[in-house]
């Protein structure tokens, strides 16, 4: 039986991939040939890409964890969600209601 012929390429400096198959065999930079029966793909006879240089740690950011500001409820201690002041309808609701109570109450009572 004839082998396949090689054709295989770099797909990063410790990544070569076989494309005698689809999808596409990848293999490591340490693996010769394809692990594949019957294929005679062997690993790119041309030097692997560099490899990549390290990210400078200053400059990596770290992702916080997804804690965005408190609900604006007084007794609720909920994060709020993403475009809201609130954690739910229920704590936008309360506060609502508490702002309409509030209005009322600075109103002028008519006299008995
Ligand atoms: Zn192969
Ligand atoms: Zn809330």
């Amino acid at each position: 039986m004839r082998l396949k012929p090689s054709k295989s390429k770099w797909l990063s400096y410790n990544t070569w991939v076989c494309q005698n198959h689809y999808p596409a065999v990848r293999l490591t930079e340490a693996a010769c040939n394809c692990y594949m029966l019957g294929c005679g793909s062997v690993r790119p006879t041309e030097a692997a890409p560099e490899k990549p240089a390290e990210p400078d740690p200053v400059l990596v950011f770290i992702q916080p964890v997804a804690t965005g500001p408190q609900c604006t409820w007084d007794s609720c201690t909920e994060t709020a969600r993403p475009n809201s002041k609130y954690c739910s309808r229920k704590c936008s609701n309360k506060n609502a209601r508490r702002r309409h109570r509030a209005r009322k109450a600075t109103q002028p009572h008519h006299a008995a």
